[in-house]
Formats: C-alpha cells, structure tokens, sequence
C-alpha cells in the first residue's frame, strides 16, 4: 500500500506537479484533501525555518509525514533581499505589481543586477527532517518582459537564457526553475526511499 504524505500547501498547481509524477510509492495529498484551510505560520528569517514550520504545523496537528517549500528571490546589491520576505515585500497584501515596482525602484541605477530564486523544501517522514534545495541564477532586468507566470517572473530572466521566466513556455520554465530543482531531489529522495 502506499504511503500517505501531506504537502503542506493550498496552491492546487504546486500540488498538480507532484501529483503527476509517475513512479511514486507516497499517495500525496494537499491542505484542502484533509481540511485545513486555515493559515498556517512563517516567522523566521530563513527559507529553511520556514519550511520546516509549516511542515512541522500540519504535522504535529494531523500525526502525518508531511513536507513543505518556501521560496525566496535574492538579490545580490540589496543584500539578499527580498528573501524570505518576496512575498510581502511591498506590504502585506502581497501585490505582485508593487512588489516588482519596489525592487526595481530600488536597483535604479544600479550596475549589478545579479539574483538568484532558492526553493528549500523540509520533509518530515518517519519522525526524522530532510531538507531539499533548488536555486536558478540570473538577473534582474530594468523592465517587465512577458505576460506568463507570476509573481517576479517578468522581470527575472535566467542566466543563458534570453528570456525572462515570464515569456519563456512554462514546460520550459518548470525544466529549470528553483522549484523544480528542489522538487526534482525531492522526488528522486521519495523513489529510492524504503523506510
Ligand atoms: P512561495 O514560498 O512559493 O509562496 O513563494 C514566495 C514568493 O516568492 C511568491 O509570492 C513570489 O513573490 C515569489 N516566487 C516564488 N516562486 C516564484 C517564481 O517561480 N517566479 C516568480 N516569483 C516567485
């Protein structure tokens, strides 16, 4: 029988991913399949705190293995900033729009324009923590590029490519990106595990 792991997120396309990966000895289950719809805490400073927070939140309240992502986009002149804050970066009600318009207010006139995303994803299963990371290099343009995606998209635009994630097709974007690179190790993790 397989076993049941809780991703700890209430966004159905995340979920829809890893649901599609073939192979897999987990049934895997998202917030909304057990009924939570509350909001579930970040209060840390890093992405591997976060991570393990929320993970250890719905563990500890459901008794199920369970894992959980936090992502962060880092630019290098700002410190590392936005970070663990990307989401709210321009206020809490996590405007994408602002968010952008804020980061490039900030890098005005600014020559170096290097950034990575990181994914870190903590799992806990069978009472013993793994962590998994993915990150994309690239940089930050001066101007929005391209209608898809979200959040910084368009105006990131990975290291080799010649368009930002927001104009690239996704299948390309979920090839490369930080979240499909902390996933991917994730999932390799799941496949050769044998409790
Ligand atoms: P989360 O931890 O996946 O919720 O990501 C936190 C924030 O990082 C999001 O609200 C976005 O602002 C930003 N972000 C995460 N992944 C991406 C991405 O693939 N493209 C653009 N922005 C992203």
């Amino acid at each position: 029988m397989k076993k049941r792991l809780i991703f700890a997120t209430g966004n159905a396309h995340k979920l829809n991913e890893v649901r599609n990966i073939k192979g897999l000895n987990f049934e895997i289950s998202g917030l909304k399949d057990i009924g939570f719809a509350g909001e579930i805490p970040e209060d840390f400073d890093t992405l591997q705190e976060n991570a393990l927070q929320k993970a250890r939140f719905i563990h500890d309240q459901y008794g199920t293995d369970c894992f959980a992502d936090d992502t962060g986009l880092e630019i290098d002149a700002l410190n590392g900033r936005p970070g663990v804050l990307s989401a709210r970066y321009a206020g809490a009600e996590c405007d994408p729009e602002k968010n952008i318009r804020k980061i490039l207010r900030e890098l005005e006139g600014v020559a170096n324009r290097s950034a990575r995303f990181r994914t870190v994803i903590a799992l806990i299963l069978e009472n013993k923590i793994h962590f998994f990371e993915g990150v994309v290099e690239g940089e930050i343009l001066k101007e929005k590029h391209g209608e898809d995606g979200f959040g910084y998209d368009p105006v990131f635009r990975p290291s080799g490519y010649s368009q930002t994630f927001a104009e690239m097709p996704l299948e390309e974007k979920n090839r490369i990106s930080h979240r499909a690179q902390a996933m991917q190790k994730l999932i390799d993790f799941l496949k050769h595990y044998s409790g």
